[in-house]
């Protein structure tokens, strides 16, 4: 009997090295300046790839931006944003 090789998947515990934003179509593009440093990316990303900078904007604000090396493009960050700090734009080169 033929042992069935999966050569589909990856392997599991690999997330770190496999980028995972590849397919994406649109990217999120954060106007630092408009950004309040609410959170509500950080809090709404299923990607878990929004973070505070940790350098100020103009304002004095801390302002966010995401990892675009595993961002999907979903969108749920522009959306939700209080202050319309996020556009998405065409990610193709
Ligand atoms: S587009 Fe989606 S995956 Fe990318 S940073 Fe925004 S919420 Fe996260
Ligand atoms: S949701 Fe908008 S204003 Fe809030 S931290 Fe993210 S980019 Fe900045």
């Amino acid at each position: 009997m033929k042992k069935f090789k999966n050569t589909i998947t990856a392997t599991p515990g690999t997330t770190t090295e496999n980028k995972t934003g590849g397919w994406r179509t649109y990217k999120p593009v954060v106007d630092h300046e408009v950004c309040i440093g609410c959170d509500m990316c950080n809090k709404v990303c299923p990607e878990g790839v929004c973070f505070a900078t940790g350098q100020k904007n103009s304002k004095g604000r801390i302002f966010y931006d995401r990892d675009l090396d595993y961002c999907k493009g979903c969108g749920l960050c522009a959306k939700e944003c209080p202050v319309n700090a996020i556009k998405m734009v065409s990610d193709y080169k």
